[in-house]
């Protein structure tokens, strides 16, 4: 049997945490170190290490607790505005591979940010790229 991930002994109670939900198939809690007040973890109970690996029965329940556990973080901090953040894999910036989503609060005084540079799509990668990922899905 694999090694239980932190978040799976959160789950099951060894290690503890300020819990604020949890069902069948999702559990949530405050993130140790917040980038905002009422900064969230919103952890699948199944440990699967990135979102495309995930079932269906828990993907649908993390898209079910989203818009609920926002509104109601939304509504208990008074936050203007918040991100959901979720990484896949050690160079996206996951540092516990078990999938979860990050709900932050962003309040008016919040200095954090998350900046990208973009580029302008170029139309023959475009069409490339979209032709390998339809042929993906359809596999
Ligand atoms: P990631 O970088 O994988 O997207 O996010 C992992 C998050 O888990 C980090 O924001 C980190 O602060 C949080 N975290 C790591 N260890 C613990 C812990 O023991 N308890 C809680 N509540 N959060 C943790």
């Amino acid at each position: 049997m694999s090694e239980r991930t932190l978040f799976t002994r959160i789950i099951e109670g060894e290690i503890p945490c300020y819990k604020l939900y949890e069902n069948e198939h999702v559990f949530a809690f405050l993130d140790i170190n917040p980038l905002s007040k009422g900064h969230t973890l919103l952890v699948s109970k199944e440990p699967a290490p990135s979102i495309d690996q995930l079932s269906p029965d828990s993907a649908a329940a993390i898209g079910k607790a989203l818009p609920i556990l926002s509104h109601a973080i939304k509504e208990a901090t008074g936050a203007i505005a918040y991100n959901i953040i979720q990484n896949n894999g050690r160079e996206a910036g996951m540092t516990v591979p078990h999938v979860h989503f990050h709900i932050i609060p962003k309040y008016a005084e919040s200095k954090h940010s998350f900046t990208w540079e973009p580029e302008s799509l170029d139309t023959s990668e475009g069409k490339t790229i979209v032709d390998a990922i339809r042929l993906s899905l359809n596999e």
